[in-house]
C-alpha cells in the first residue's frame, strides 16, 4: 500500500462531461491503489439541483466500468458530497465553507485542499477570487492548490490577465496548469530515454543532432466543434500548448535534479531562448494550411463543414521551424506540425541524428540514425541505425530496433488525469505547465497569428488524407531535410 494522501478535493463543474468521463474514474483508481484511503473527501459543485443520492448515482455510473468490488466502490462513493451553486455568486461559497469545515473535522483532512476547475475558462479567475475572499483557502492546511483546465488564455494578453487574477489568490507554486499531454506515459518517457542513457544524454546537442521533429496529426476533421475551432485553429488548439510542452522536454537543459523546480528551471532555460519571429521570419519559417476535399471526394472541405464561415481563413494545419538561441542547439531546427484530416493519426517525436562518413568504401551514403518516440495512438520507441547489409561486399543498410508498449504495460499505465490528480495532491509540479513556459508559448504563437492575420492565404491548400500542404515539405527541403513520418 502506498502512503495515504490526506485531502479535500473539490471539483467545480462536478456534473460536467470531463468530471464524469475522466475525473471521477481517475479519483477512483487512486482510491483502489490506496493513495486515498480514509482521510479524504470529494465535493462536486455545479448549477444543477441534485440530492446527495442523485449525485452518488452519477458517480456510481461514471466509475461503473472500473469497479471490481461493489462494496469497495460504495465505500469510495460515500466520501462524495454535492453542492449546488452559481460560482459567479459570492454568497454561494458560504455553504461550501460550512461543508469544508464539517468534512475537515469528520475525515481529519488537516485543512489540505485541492480545488479543481473543470468549468469554462471564463470562470477561472472568478472562482479563484471567491475562494480567497470567502475564506475557502485554509491557513492551517499543509497545502491549498488550484488545478486549472485548459485553455490558459487565448493570447498572451488574456493569459496574463488570467495569471494576474489567479495570483491574487494563489502563488505560482500552488497553481497546477493542466496540459494532459504532459500526463501521457510516452511524453514522460522522453525524459527517461534522454537522461537515463548517457549515450543519448551526451549526444543531445548540436554536435550529434541534425534536427528534431514533433508531429501531432489527426485524421478527423473539425466535426461539431467549428464554433470553437474556427476562432482557435491548429496554432492555438495544438501548437501553443501540447506541442510546446513536448518541445520543452526535448529542448530543455539537463535539470540539476528531477525535482519539479529544477525541471522547470531547465525547461525555462530553453523557452527563454526561443526566437520569437517578426513577420518576414514567420513567412520564412511557418506554413499554414486548410483542408480541401479528399481525393475521392468523400470528405468535404473545411469551408463546407457545419458552422464554418464561408470565407474562413482558419488554419487546420500548421508546420513550422523553431530555433533555440542557446549553445546546445545552435543551428539545430526543431520542426513541428499539427493538423486535421491528415493521412494518419499520430503523435510522435523523431530525433534525427547526424550521419557519419562512410569509411566502408563504395558510394553508399550512411543514413541519419533516427530515434523515434511514439506517443499516440500506439506507444513505443524505435531506433533506426546503420548496420551491415547481407552481401559479400561491406555495404550497410538501415535496421530498425523497436519496442512497442505491451497490453500488459498499457493496463498498468495510469490515465493522464489520474496521474495529474495524484501529482497535484503530492505537490509535484513536474508534469504541469508553468507560467513562464505558457507566456513564452503565447508570445511565440501570437507573433505568428498576427503575421497571418495581416495577409490572406489561398485556401484550401491541402487534400484531405494527405500530410498537409506541399509548402510543409518545402520548409524542410530548404534546409536539406525531410519529414521522417510520411503518414
Ligand atoms: P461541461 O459543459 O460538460 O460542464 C460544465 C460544468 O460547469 C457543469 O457541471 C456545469 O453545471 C458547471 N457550470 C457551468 N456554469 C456554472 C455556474 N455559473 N456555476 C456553477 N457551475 C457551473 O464542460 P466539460 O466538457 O466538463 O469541460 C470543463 C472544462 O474542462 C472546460 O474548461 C474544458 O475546456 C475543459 N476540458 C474538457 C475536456 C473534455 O473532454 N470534456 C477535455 C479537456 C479540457
Amino acid at each position: 500500500m502506498p502512503a495515504e494522501i490526506t485531502t479535500l478535493l473539490t471539483f467545480f463543474g462536478g456534473t460536467g462531461d470531463l468530471a464524469k468521463r475522466k475525473l471521477y474514474p481517475s479519483t477512483y483508481n487512486l482510491f483502489k491503489k490506496g493513495f486515498l484511503q480514509e482521510h479524504f473527501a470529494v465535493i462536486g459543485t455545479a448549477r444543477q439541483e441534485l440530492t446527495t443520492e442523485e449525485f452518488h448515482e452519477m458517480v456510481r455510473e461514471s466509475i461503473a466500468d472500473f469497479v471490481e468490488d461493489q462494496a469497495n466502490a460504495e465505500e469510495f462513493i460515500s466520501h462524495f458530497y454535492y453542492i449546488q451553486q452559481d460560482i459567479t455568486d459570492s454568497a454561494a461559497y458560504a455553504d461550501m465553507l460550512t461543508l469544508n469545515n464539517e468534512l475537515d473535522a469528520k475525515y481529519g483532512l488537516k485543512g489540505n485542499r485541492i480545488f479543481y476547475m473543470s468549468v469554462a475558462p471564463r470562470f477561472f479567475g472568478t472562482v479563484a477570487k471567491y475562494l480567497k475572499s470567502e475564506g475557502l483557502i485554509t491557513e492551517n492546511g499543509e497545502y491549498n492548490r488550484l488545478m486549472i483546465e485548459k485553455p490558459f488564455g487565448t493570447s498572451f494578453g488574456t493569459a496574463e490577465d488570467l495569471q494576474n487574477e489567479l495570483s491574487e489568490a494563489f502563488d505560482d507554486a500552488q497553481i497546477f496548469r493542466i496540459d494532459h499531454y504532459l500526463g501521457k506515459e510516452m511524453v514522460q518517457n522522453i525524459a527517461a530515454v534522454r537522461f537515463g542513457n548517457p549515450l543519448f544524454d551526451a549526444a543531445w546537442n548540436k554536435d550529434y543532432i541534425e534536427n528534431v521533429q514533433v508531429t501531432l496529426s489527426e485524421v478527423l476533421g473539425v466535426e461539431e466543434r467549428a464554433g470553437y475551432y474556427d476562432t482557435a485553429g491548429a496554432l492555438r488548439d495544438m501548437i501553443q500548448n501540447h506541442t510546446m510542452q513536448i518541445i520543452g522536454w526535448l529542448a530543455m537543459e539537463k535539470p540539476a535534479s528531477f525535482k519539479d523546480t529544477d525541471i522547470r528551471a531547465a525547461k525555462n532555460a530553453a523557452f527563454n531562448s526561443l526566437k520569437i519571429y517578426n513577420r518576414e521570419e514567420v513567412a520564412e519559417n511557418f506554413v499554414r494550411g486548410q483542408y480541401g476535399e479528399s481525393a475521392d471526394g468523400t470528405q468535404k472541405k473545411y469551408l463546407d463543414e457545419m458552422d464554418v464561415p464561408a470565407d474562413s481563413q482558419n488554419n487546420t494545419f500548421v508546420a513550422g521551424k523553431l530555433q533555440f538561441e542557446m549553445p546546445r542547439w545552435e543551428g539545430v531546427p526543431f520542426y513541428i506540425r499539427s493538423g486535421k484530416r491528415l493521412a494518419a493519426k499520430s503523435t510522435r517525436v523523431d530525433v534525427v541524428f547526424k550521419k557519419g562518413l562512410n569509411i566502408f568504401g563504395g558510394d553508399v551514403e550512411l543514413a541519419n540514425p533516427v530515434l523515434t518516440i511514439l506517443i499516440d495512438p500506439k506507444g513505443g520507441i524505435e531506433f533506426k541505425i546503420n548496420a551491415k547489409d547481407v552481401t559479400s561486399e561491406f555495404l550497410t543498410r538501415v535496421v530498425n530496433l523497436n519496442w512497442t508498449v505491451s497490453d500488459e504495460d498499457k493496463k498498468l499505465t495510469p490515465e493522464p488525469y489520474e496521474r495529474m490528480i495524484h501529482d497535484a495532491m503530492d505537490g509535484n509540479g513536474s508534469n504541469f505547465a508553468d507560467w513562464n513556459g505558457v507566456a513564452i508559448a503565447w508570445k511565440f504563437v501570437d507573433a505568428i497569428q498576427e503575421a497571418w492575420d495581416a495577409t490572406r492565404e489561398q485556401f484550401p491548400n491541402y487534400v484531405s488524407g494527405s500530410m498537409g500542404p506541399v509548402a510543409s515539405d518545402e520548409l524542410l527541403a530548404k534546409d536539406g531535410n525531410e519529414w521522417v513520418f510520411k503518414g
